[in-house]
């Protein structure tokens, strides 16, 4: 079977298809001002009502035609003030969306030129965009587990509370189980104590849910927030009994470690949060095909910090 035609046609976004959609500059640019401001630009912060405005050419910039206040889509955004070329940084967005384990910077300096630093902070912005802090499972059939990255484990020591000198993090996964949903949501955690198991557990998964872990003594108690807990009991040797298991929530671990250790060799650990929330945004969308890409560039006009101006009377609601 060949994998990439598994990609329903409809879903598909080839490199073809970005070359053709964002030839050059000027047409990302031209994206990037339809994605800023639908409609284009009706109200103006210095004259404080409603103006026409009018594109420049040649520049990135709307003009207001009364006072002539420019207006750049870019500012605010990951763009603003780059030297970098738009295209470029679209085409960083699209490696990042179409791939499932992840691209490296190294891959994106051999096949444009940029330096190896550029390439690097690219997609450090980039991933910036992708958490989803907010978001909440609403599957009501949720696996719960804890994973560690960096460092293996010592011999001897114990899961859970890592020794001061460990550098292995902790992180903790919830995914929803079920067609149409399967969302994870995953973060680092400074440890695997009960207290913060049961915190992430409540503030992530709705009430009354069947909540599956292992035997884990942290998980001890999730009755007592009011879920129907299962456990599995992996020290027994035993994986799954019914639909008694922690596989999906293991599954994506094991993407993410072997994305990691694959592309990115090693994750430093304040880096690890971004690293986990680009597995978790390209896996919650993993029904989306290529067009991930879509949902990587709205983000650009979605976490825009709002400078005043670049402010429209839109983006003042939003
Ligand atoms: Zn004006």
């Amino acid at each position: 079977m060949n994998r990439r035609q598994t990609i329903p046609k409809e879903l598909r976004f080839t490199i073809q298809q970005f070359n053709e959609r964002f030839p050059d500059d000027a047409a990302c640019l031209d994206a990037l001002m339809r994605l800023r401001f639908p409609g284009g630009i009706a109200y103006c912060e210095k004259c404080e009502q409603d103006r026409k405005h009018y594109r420049i050419e040649g520049r990135p910039v709307f003009s207001c035609a009364y006072c002539g206040t420019q207006v750049s889509p870019m500012a605010g955004t990951i763009f603003h003030k780059s030297t970098t070329s738009l295209r470029l940084w679209f085409y960083a967005m699209y490696l990042m969306a179409s791939t499932r384990c992840g691209i490296s910077a190294k891959q994106i300096q051999r096949e444009t030129g940029v330096t190896y630093k550029t390439a690097w902070r690219m997609f450090k912005q980039i991933r910036s965009l992708l958490s989803e802090t907010d978001m909440r499972l609403e599957g009501l059939l949720v696996e719960m587990d804890e994973s560690y990255f960096g460092a293996k484990r010592k011999r001897g020591e114990k899961r859970g509370r890592p020794s001061k000198d460990s550098s292995k993090q902790c992180v903790v996964g919830v995914v929803e189980r079920g067609v149409g949903t399967g969302r994870v949501l995953a973060t680092v955690a400074t440890d695997a104590t009960k207290s913060t198991l049961h915190s992430i557990a409540k503030e992530r998964i709705l009430p009354e849910s069947v909540v599956f872990t292992d035997e884990y003594a942290s998980y001890n108690g999730l009755e007592g927030e009011g879920y129907t807990h299962r456990r599995i009991n992996h020290s027994a040797g035993v994986y799954v009994m019914g639909d008694v298991h922690t596989n999906t929530i293991e599954g994506f671990w094991s993407l993410v470690k072997r994305g990691i250790t694959g592309v990115y060799h090693n994750v430093g650990k304040g880096y690890l949060q971004s690293y986990l929330d680009e597995y978790s945004f390209r896996y919650n969308r993993r029904d989306r095909g290529n067009l991930i890409f879509n949902d990587v560039f709205a983000r650009v006009s979605e976490r825009a910090v709002e400078r005043p101006a670049a402010r429209g009377r839109r983006m003042q609601t939003v």
